[in-house]
C-alpha cells in the first residue's frame, strides 16, 4: 500500500522537487499549498489541495481524507528582506500557520514531521564550518520565525511524543536534472537565478552586493546545495522517522563555500556566457561566510549530496533560463 505524505508548500521550488523524490520512492505526495508563490503546474506527482496554513478546518479535512504517515512542512514565506519590512506577515504565516499545522497533526494523530528550517537560524556564525550545536542567534525576522518553530517542535516532542526532523537548509540551487522542474520565484532575488538571467540577457546586469568582505576575493561565500540533493535528504528524513528514529536537527549543505565571483566563473565555464555585473555596496544583514559542517546528516540520515558541485548546479539550472550548457 502506498504511503501518503502531506507536503505543505509542495508547489514551490523545493517542495516540488521533494514531491518528485517521494513519488520516485513509491510514496504519494499530497501537496497542501495556497499557491501564493508556488505553481500549480509543478504539482505532478500527487493531488493538490489549495489551502492556507492558518485554515485549521481545511488542514484537518485534508489529513482525515488522506491519513498521511508523515508531514513535510515546507510552506513558508522565505524572503529575508521582506521579513524585515513585513514581520507581521512572517510571524502570521511561519509561526501562527505552522502552529496551526502542528496542532492539526496532534489532533489527527500524525506524529512525524519534517520541517524546512534554515541556516538563517544561526545568524552570523562565531565559527566555521557551522555545526548544529553552534549558537542559534538569527539576525532577521525570517530566521527568528524558523527558530521559533524549531523550539515548538522540541517542546511538543518532549510533551506529546511527536518525532521531528528539523532540516536546516543552506542555499538551495540548481534544478531537476531531468528538466521537469525549475526555480521560478517572483520576484527573483537569489544569486544563481539572477546571474543566469543576466547571462541569458534577460536581466540587464547582476548587482554584486559587496566586494570588500574579508574573503579570498572580497565577495560573500555561501554553501550551495542542489535542490534534488535536498529532496533526497527529505526522503532520508521521512525514512528515518518511519523507522522509529529519534528527533533530530541537521544541516543540509554541501560543506563547501563558494563566493559570488566563483559562481560567475562557473557560469562562464559551463555556458560560455559572461555575466554582466555592477558593483554595489553590501546588502544589509548578509553574513560574509556561511558553510555547513555536514557530518551529522551523513551519520544520522546516511545523506551525502551528489549533485551539489557548483558546475552541476549551473548545468542543471542554466537550461531553465534558456542557456545552453556544456556536456
Ligand atoms: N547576491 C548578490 N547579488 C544578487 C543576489 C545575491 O551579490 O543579486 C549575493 C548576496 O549578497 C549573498 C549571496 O549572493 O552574499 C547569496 O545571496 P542569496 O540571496 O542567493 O542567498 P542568501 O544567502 O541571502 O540566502
Amino acid at each position: 500500500m502506498s504511503r501518503y505524505i502531506l507536503v505543505t508548500g509542495g508547489a514551490g521550488f523545493i517542495g516540488s522537487h521533494i514531491c518528485k523524490a517521494l513519488a520516485r520512492a513509491g510514496m504519494i505526495p499530497v501537496t497542501y499549498d495556497n499557491l501564493s508563490t508556488g505553481h500549480a503546474d509543478s504539482v505532478r506527482w500527487g493531488p493538490l489541495i489549495r489551502g492556507e496554513l492558518g485554515d485549521a478546518m481545511a488542514l484537518r479535512r485534508t489529513m482525515a481524507e488522506f491519513s498521511p504517515d508523515c508531514v513535510i512542512h515546507c510552506g513558508a514565506n522565505a524572503y529575508v528582506g521582506e521579513s524585515v519590512e513585513m514581520p507581521r506577515k512572517y510571524y502570521r504565516n511561519n509561526v501562527v500557520g505552522s502552529l496551526t499545522l502542528l496542532e492539526a497533526c496532534l489532533d489527527q494523530e500524525i506524529d512525524k514531521i519534517v520541517f524546512s528550517s534554515s541556516c538563517a537560524t544561526y545568524g552570523v556564525p562565531a565559527s566555521l564550518p557551522i555545526r548544529e550545536e553552534s549558537p542559534q542567534q538569527p539576525v532577521n525576522p525570517y530566521g527568528r520565525t524558523k527558530l521559533i518553530f524549531e523550539m515548538a517542535l522540541e517542546d511538543f516532542a518532549a510533551a506529546y511524543g511527536i518525532c521531528f526532523a528539523a532540516l536546516r537548509y543552506f542555499n538551495a540551487a540548481g534544478a531537476d536534472p531531468e528538466g521537469e522542474l525549475a526555480e521560478r520565484h517572483e520576484p527573483e532575488t537569489h544569486l544563481i537565478p539572477r546571474a543566469l538571467l543576466a547571462a541569458a540577457g534577460r536581466l540587464e546586469r547582476l548587482d554584486i552586493f559587496g566586494t570588500d568582505y574579508s574573503t579570498a576575493d572580497g565577495t560573500c561565500v555561501r554553501d550551495y546545495i542542489h535542490v534534488s540533493d535536498l529532496a533526497q535528504a527529505h526522503l532520508a528524513a521521512v525514512n528515518h522517522l518511519m523507522a522509529g528514529g529519534d528527533s533530530l536537527s541537521v544541516n543540509l549543505g554541501s560543506g563547501r563555500g563558494t563566493s559570488v565571483r566563483e559562481i560567475l566563473e562557473a557560469i562562464y565555464r559551463t555556458t560560455g556566457h559572461e555575466v554582466p555585473v555592477r558593483y554595489r555596496s553590501r546588502r544589509a544583514g548578509d553574513p560574509p561566510i556561511l558553510f555547513a559542517n555536514t557530518a551529522r546528516a551523513k551519520a544520522e540520515l546516511g545523506f551525502a549530496p551528489i549533485l551539489s558541485d557548483i558546475d552541476t548546479i549551473i548545468r542543471t539550472a542554466g537550461p531553465t533560463f534558456g542557456l545552453e550548457v556544456t556536456a
